[in-house]
């Protein structure tokens, strides 16, 4: 007999929230997401380890959060809308006892429109004949409508519009084909785009990332216990220690008694997401060899080398341009100062519908210091630009105050075309930098200058090397086919290496 028991929402706040499903005009697919993934099993409650590292990366996604744990008959997840600790109540006694077991996944969840609901959140949890499957996943699957469409046909239903439930279908299917680790490696094969997953099945834990490894994922160890997460601040934060990245296409089976790969799906090049240096992951984590914080700095400092001025402060756009503009004053010689407070309590600006919302939710985030910015020349460093809302208010906001001049430095390579593999910029024409000259674009956002990091100067300063990045989003080039976008390079799968 199969049972799965959901406990969904969060208190007191409604859990749905539902918007217009808005589809790609190239791909055809829903806009997904960035989140975070957990996994862990070993001989203790996975609950606790699970939450602490949810709440490590809270950062990667706060729209919704889910756990998932299996006690060796049954599997039990609770899942709502917002930010983990809504969700997970520390003072809620009762959630220990009701997510029992020594394994289980979890899942933050960063969406910025598409369907907002409590389903699509995850963990995704299905039963079938070979029993209980849960999957963690970040990524987007490319060729999620094709392998939706197949199966439509072929008689399977959906309950969700995420492709993660696409992967999951596909996965249950081929391994009551095919059993287990066949199964795993058929589905594999069939899948395109970026997935590192956490994925539960019974009792075994197996981490899986793509063959372009795009997105990030580790393996570590807390005592005799194994943890998988996307970044290895979770083990750190957890008192444990990284083992290792998984490797771009491999699968790792995990028991309490040890680990090991059970395929890896090679190709000649690996795209790791640039963004994740950029923007995305904590600067405290060590992604595929490179730790954020110092790739970071090094972007600073190539940009003061690229793009020099005379002035008398450099000051970050918190929180996410701090290293970078630390990087530029050392390599400038220019003093760093804080200029902006940030209110860490304000909404996401990224994600508001409508202009005069982003602009209002911006002012509510950042307020300048006015002793630090009257009569100075500055700096203002900002990791990246997309829309140009932040920008361009920042530098509003300075001027107010009494701002000499305002030079504008990006630690990013001007965004210019979207992303298919799970940071949300969609369509062309929001980018700020597409078509403009430097000069444009300072005129636009009322800067004395703007320079943009060079695409081979964040390519060193992350230090993976041209061919070991993906590199989408600034060249409009791709590492996975795109109907109807340029391919980068020859990524199909060419064979798989048995350990
Ligand atoms: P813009 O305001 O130009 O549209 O976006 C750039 C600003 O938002 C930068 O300050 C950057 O740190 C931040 N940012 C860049 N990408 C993302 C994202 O995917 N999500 C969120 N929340 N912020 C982002
Ligand atoms: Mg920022």
């Amino acid at each position: 007999m199969v049972s799965i028991l959901t406990i969904s929402g969060r208190r007191g706040a409604p859990t749905v929230v539902s918007h217009p499903q808005v589809s790609d005009p190239i791909t055809g697919q829903k806009p997904d997401e960035d989140c975070a993934v957990v996994g862990y099993v070993g001989s203790r409650n996975a609950f606790p380890f699970l939450l602490t590292g949810l709440k490590s990366l809270q950062h990667r996604g706060q729209e919704s959060a889910g756990i998932a744990t299996f006690d060796g008959s049954m599997i039990r997840i609770k899942k709502g809308m917002g930010l983990v600790a809504e969700v997970f109540r520390e003072s809620d006694q009762s959630l220990k006892d009701s997510l029992p077991g020594n394994i289980g996944v979890a899942h933050t969840r960063y969406s910025t429109h598409g369907s907002k609901n409590l389903e699509n959140a995850g963990p995704i949890t299905i039963s079938n004949s070979i029993g209980y499957i849960a999957i963690s996943h970040n990524g987007e699957i490319t060729n999620a409508v094709q392998l939706r469409e197949e199966m439509k046909k072929r008689g399977s239903g959906f309950i969700t519009s995420s492709d993660t439930e696409v992967m999951l279908m596909e996965i249950s299917r081929n391994i009551i084909e095919l059993g287990i680790n066949a199964g795993l490696r058929n589905a594999v094969s069939r899948l395109r785009g970026a997935y590192a997953c956490a994925l539960m099945i019974n009792g075994t834990l197996y981490a899986l990332r793509d063959p372009m490894g795009i997105r990030p994922l580790m393996l570590g160890q807390v005592g005799d216990s194994y943890v998988i997460a996307s970044e290895s601040c979770v083990m750190d934060i957890l008192g444990g220690s990284v083992i290792r990245d998984v490797k771009p296409g491999e699968l790792i089976e995990i028991t309490p008694s040890g680990y090991r790969t059970v395929f890896i799906a090679s190709t000649p090049n690996t795209a790791h997401c640039m963004f994740e240096y950029v923007y995305f992951a904590r600067p405290d984590s060590v992604i595929d060899g490179s730790e954020v914080f110092s790739a970071r700095i090094q972007m600073g400092r190539r940009l003061a080398k690229e793009y020099p001025v005379d002035a008398d402060i450099v000051i970050p756009v918190p929180d996410s341009g701090r290293a970078q503009a630390l990087g530029y004053s050392q390599q400038s010689g220019i003093p760093y100062g804080e200029g902006l407070i940030k209110n860490r309590y304000s909404e996401r600006t990224f994600i508001m519908p409508t202009q005069e919302q982003r602009a209002n939710a911006v002012r509510l985030k950042l307020n300048p210091i006015k002793s630090a910015i009257s009569g100075k020349r500055i700096v203002l460093v900002e990791d990246s630009i997309v829309r140009g809302n932040t920008i361009n208010y920042t530098v509003k906001i300075l001027r107010a105050q009494g701002a000499k001049e305002v030079h504008v430095r990006v630690a990013s390579p001007p965004i210019i075309a979207p992303c298919y593999f799970g940071v949300d910029m969609k369509t062309r024409d929001q980018f700020l930098a597409r078509g403009k000259t430097l000069d444009q674009i300072a005129n636009e956002i009322g800067a004395d200058s703007v320079g943009y990091i060079s695409i081979e100067g964040l390519i060193e300063s992350i230090g993976l090397g041209k061919q070991g990045l993906c590199l989408g989003c600034l060249t409009g080039s791709y590492p996975v086919p795109i109907p109807g976008e340029k391919y980068s390079f020859q990524s199909e799968l060419e064979n798989y290496q048995n350990p």
